[in-house]
């Protein structure tokens, strides 16, 4: 038997067989060709046969869309190609080698900047590197075949391996490393895989056929569990189907508090396959509609009627259960296409969202053009704007949502006159002065997976400082309340919308502030419904009072599960 613990990223207990798939040992030939005219053909071909196996209209989701065009904007990387040719006709490699050569040269350089963002971008390198390998070796982009339902057991597992994987056979994902942002984290949530990372040495240890017990929501994985912790497991499979259904019959249910305080739960989006799951976990709207990514399907880009489409269905089809929020592309920081410019050292500080958009008019133009006209679908769209860090840069891009909107009326284009529009929170310098900002907007929504990125100066990708992202460290939750004390006087809404607001034992905190809105992934409304419904807006108000005389996270963390163990536990 081997125990592990690592991070939990996609929530379910799941008893399987291992698939074991270690890339080491998958060795490539190193020979020396002489013949450079003959590598260079072999590579042509594959080459082609590469990108047409990732054709986008194969894909199931927008996140896998995204995925594909992800590799084969990869795969058409000049100085990667150049490289490859360089590698035949000067060195004499033959063209695996060739590709392996050039692969690794990127994918190393990457590693080197650090972990987190940089080592993500060498397992994209690498990942592209190894559908091309594989295509010269003829074993050319076979589906990885699970025969059965299966637990895939990895070292690591790139983004094309996922998509290629038979998913009515995958039942969980256990992985050596991984971060929490990774691309294989967002697919396995979005497919709702349940999935443990950073499990050390964990694949060594598995076979085929081992039996695996693993917890995505605790982060822990078992290899041929003894009886007793076979038994442990099998009781939380059970609980956690069982609560599951229960959670389920309670979705129709408000989410208010034992003393009447009502909040709207939202869910968030990335695309028009979340739509679904946010109707059926009794989301009352959409509060985060993550417009980046279909941004960086350049199809989307490209085709102004797709973008209208997909905006004017999502607001067909939430209508009636409530509001859809538009967030303006965040393009840039971790989410860059090629050929948009961004190349810089610093990011995640760098041309981001408003920032880029404000350079790139037309685009942004178009983007606000499609939100428009969505709003004219049906009148409960609203629009915020990402990483604003102060009222001059918000009035700007105010002021250029005027000049569209005066274009839109111009040219007969209908809208919605009163379409609300918000400010994301998610710079300390916004949330700073956001009694400010609260005069030019009709509501606020806290992004708190970059406020507390920022605040800490704690990059909230890299697993080696994890321990820093704190979510209750003080100077967070004074920010917090400042936001939402300056919304409130000034007769504002405010909602959170990062990460923080599905967590839920953070809503005694949350609730006691007075949030109007929450908004979180699907699977966590049910049970952040369950507790608001046991809490009572009193007490939790008193807490908050307490919580922040408190001088550190730690104690912050003492105090919140005393006061859940006296209220609020189901
Ligand atoms: C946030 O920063 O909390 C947020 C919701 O935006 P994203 O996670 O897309 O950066
Ligand atoms: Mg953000």
């Amino acid at each position: 038997m081997v125990q592990r613990e690592g991070i939990g990223i996609s929530p379910g207990a799941v008893i399987a067989e291992a698939a074991v798939l270690r890339h080491s040992g998958t060795g490539v030939e190193h020979t020396v060709a002489d013949d450079s005219g003959n590598e260079l053909s072999v590579f042509s071909a594959a080459y082609d046969s590469a990108l047409s196996s990732l054709d986008t209209s194969l894909a199931s989701s927008d996140d896998e869309k995204a995925m594909l065009m992800m590799l084969q904007t990869m795969l058409s990387d000049p100085d990667y190609l150049n490289q490859i040719d360089e590698n035949i006709r000067e060195r004499k490699y033959n063209a695996a080698w060739a590709v392996e050569a050039a692969t690794e040269k990127y994918a190393s350089m990457l590693d080197k900047l650090g972990d987190g963002y940089f080592s993500e971008r060498a397992s994209d390198i690498r990942d592209a590197g190894y559908i091309l390998i594989d295509a010269i070796r003829g074993e050319a982009l076979s589906a990885f075949h699970l025969t059965k339902p299966s637990i895939l057991v990895a070292d690591y597992l790139l983004p094309s391996e996922f998509l290629r994987l038979d998913r009515s056979y995958l039942k969980g994902l256990c992985l050596d490393g991984g971060g929490k942002t990774s691309h294989i984290a967002i697919l396995s949530r979005s497919a709702d895989i349940p999935a443990v990372f950073a499990l050390g040495d964990f694949s060594i240890h598995a076979s085929n056929g081992s039996i695996i017990a693993m917890d995505g929501k605790y982060g822990t994985a078992v290899i041929d569990p003894q009886r007793r912790i076979l038994s442990e497991y099998r009781l939380r499979c059970d609980a956690a189907a069982k609560a599951d259904a229960e959670l389920q019959k309670e979705a129709g249910l408000p989410a208010e508090t034992t003393d009447g305080f009502r909040i709207r739960l939202m869910c968030n989006i990335e695309g028009l396959d979340g739509v679904d799951g946010a109707i059926s976990s009794g989301a009352e709207g959409i509060g985060l509609f993550r417009t980046e990514f279909l941004a960086l399907q350049k199809a989307y880009l490209e085709d102004e009627g797709k973008m209208d489409h997909v905006y004017q269905e999502a607001v067909e089809r939430m209508s009636g259960y409530g509001p859809v929020t538009f967030r303006t592309y965040d393009i840039g920081g971790d989410k860059v296409l090629d050929g948009m410019g961004i190349n810089e050292e610093n990011p995640i500080l760098g041309w981001r969202a408003v920032r880029f958009c404000m350079e790139n008019k037309e685009l942004f133009r178009s983007q606000l053009v499609s939100i428009l006209k969505a709003s004219a679908v049906c009148r409960s769209v609203r629009i915020m704007f990402p990483m604003i860090s102060g009222s001059e840069e918000l009035c700007e891009v105010l002021s250029f949502l005027e000049e569209v909107k005066s274009e839109c009326r111009a040219k007969g284009i209908p809208f919605d006159e009163n379409m609300e529009i918000g400010t994301m929170i998610e710079v300390p310098s916004a949330a700073i002065t956001a009694d400010v900002l609260a005069d030019h907007v009709d509501f606020m929504s806290i992004g708190t997976n970059d406020l507390i990125q920022y605040t800490i100066a704690v990059d909230r990708g890299n697993e080696k400082i994890s321990y820093l992202y704190q979510p209750l460290h003080p100077a967070v939750l004074r920010l917090i309340k400042y936001v939402v004390d300056s919304a409130k006087k000034k007769g504002k809404k405010v909602s959170m919308c990062g990460e923080m607001a599905g967590e839920a034992e953070y809503l005694p905190i949350l609730v006691g502030m007075g949030f109007d809105e929450l908004s979180m992934s699907a699977h966590s409304i049910l049970e952040a419904k369950r507790r608001i419904r046991l809490l009572d807006k009193g007490s939790c108000t008193q807490f908050v009072n307490h919580v922040l005389s408190l001088p550190d996270a730690v104690s912050i963390e003492a105090a919140l599960k005393e006061f859940s163990e006296q209220y609020g536990k189901a």
